[in-house]
């Protein structure tokens, strides 16, 4: 597989980053993860917003344009041959010795970019519906910023793996705020769509945005606000959303059932729409 670093593309088993980069040492960077269908980057103007606004809550120079992230990503697609995966892209503040505090403002950023060639859209765990346990969400307070500190995310997918579920959802007094690596949502029994507040606790997802314009486009009603355990465990149907998983139906919370225990129509509906859409604008 080729790889970008920092100006060049190379196979995977020849790309080098410091011992020293302030990603590795304090995850002191920035990601983002955009879908390709159709060999073409989905929301790709979406993601840019998002890493510039990360970027800048960390106070971190970066100085490549969108422009030159575009050509990036595309030179990736090209020569790895993508149809449909995902790009990820990783700024850090760079290199230099290990200190609290960050380094000259020139200091160069690291930058990566790989592809991951995946069949994202006929997925089997769509399909069936995802069984989710709830984690205490024992996260920082800004899940607003896309860093790379994603260790607690994975501790929480793990445990819920250990108890026999495919992802975790994230419960904070109470309330749950989003999973793992995608915000949730439930369907009430009277069929309002209702998925988190906007706010430092959950990450503002691109997906979220695109998938809740779809569903004010089919006058589906929409709450933004928390939802508690007991709700979710009692809702019509459920589902989550993400660049890498789309929207996908949730079908078990904490081994109770959601609805009839099978993907609803709402999810599968927001999927199709989502998907004919993303495929219409990707560039
Ligand atoms: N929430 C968290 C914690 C995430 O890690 C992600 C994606 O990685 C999302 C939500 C979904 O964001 P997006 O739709 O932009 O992929």
């Amino acid at each position: 597989r080729q790889v970008y670093v920092n100006g060049d593309y190379l196979p995977e088993t020849e790309a080098r980053i410091s011992v020293f980069d302030r990603g590795f040492l304090f995850a002191d960077g920035v990601y983002e993860v955009t879908l390709v269908l159709d060999g073409k980057l989905v929301d790709f103007a979406g993601h840019m917003r998002r890493l510039r606004r990360s970027l800048g809550e960390l106070g971190m120079a970066f100085a490549l344009t969108d422009e030159d992230l575009l050509d990036i990503h595309r030179e990736l697609i090209r020569q790895n041959d993508i149809e449909e995966g995902l790009v990820y892209l990783q700024v850090t503040r760079g290199s230099a010795d290990r200190d609290f505090l960050f380094p000259a403002e020139e200091t160069p950023n690291t930058v990566v970019l790989f592809t991951q060639k995946k069949s994202l859209v006929d997925s089997p765990l769509a399909e069936r519906g995802q069984h989710v346990v709830t984690v205490e969400d024992l996260r920082w307070r800004r899940c607003d910023i896309k860093t790379v500190q994603l260790l607690y995310p994975s501790m929480a997918k793990m445990e819920a793996k250990s108890r026999g579920a495919d992802d975790a959802w994230l419960v904070k007094d109470g309330y749950v705020t989003e999973g793992s690596s995608n915000n949730a949502y439930i369907v009430t029994p009277e069929g309002t769509v209702v998925t988190r507040d906007l706010s430092t606790d959950i990450l503002h997802g691109i997906t979220r945005e695109a998938v809740l314009q779809c569903a004010e486009d089919l006058q589906l009603r929409i709450e933004e606000r928390p939802f508690t355990v007991e709700e979710a465990e009692n809702a019509a149907e459920a589902f989550s959303t993400s660049a890498s998983g789309l929207v996908s139906p949730v079908v078990r919370i904490n081994g109770r059932e959601v609805g009839p225990g099978r993907p609803g129509p709402i999810a599968a509906r927001l999927r199709q729409i989502y998907l004919e859409r993303s495929r219409a604008s990707a560039v």
